[in-house]
């Protein structure tokens, strides 16, 4: 099919979205897409490639995990933003570039919000950062 996605020089964000529905969800707002009758979204014009669209069947290209975005739209940088909201309560947010929270967890102290999210967004990943991993 020709695709142009692992090229991208724009794909540097520091976590890669692999879930196939917000993968769909990012490419439906996108300006490049153009959804034909038979085979749905395609990034750009089917099977051809340019340096901004891959020309790829969207409804498979985002299953696939190794897949990427060719304008690196699959990416988020985020940032972990803590505020207190109450005597004894804490909001810890995961934040992307836009400033849009997309995750929250509440703490008793600052430490705990926060560890309560980096386990939320690491848990899939490996294991909770409060357990002990033994060899
Ligand atoms: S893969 Fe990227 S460039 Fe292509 S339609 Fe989706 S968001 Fe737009």
């Amino acid at each position: 099919m020709g695709c142009n996605c692992g090229q991208s020089k724009k794909s540097q964000g520091n976590i890669v979205i692999t879930d196939e529905a917000t993968r769909m969800m990012i490419c439906k707002k996108c300006p490049e897409v153009n959804k034909l009758s038979v085979i749905g979204h395609v990034c750009g014009k089917l099977a051809q490639p340019t340096k901004d669209t891959c020309g790829c069947i969207l409804k498979l290209k985002t299953k696939l995990k190794n897949q990427r975005c060719p304008q690196g739209k699959w990416w988020y940088k985020m940032q972990i933003v803590t505020k207190q909201i109450g005597k004894n309560e804490y909001i810890c947010y995961l934040r992307d570039d836009r400033g849009m929270n997309l995750k929250a967890e509440i703490g008793k102290t600052v430490t705990e919000a926060t560890q309560k999210l980096i386990d939320k967004i690491t848990y899939g990943l490996y294991a909770p950062m409060n357990v002990k991993i033994t060899s």
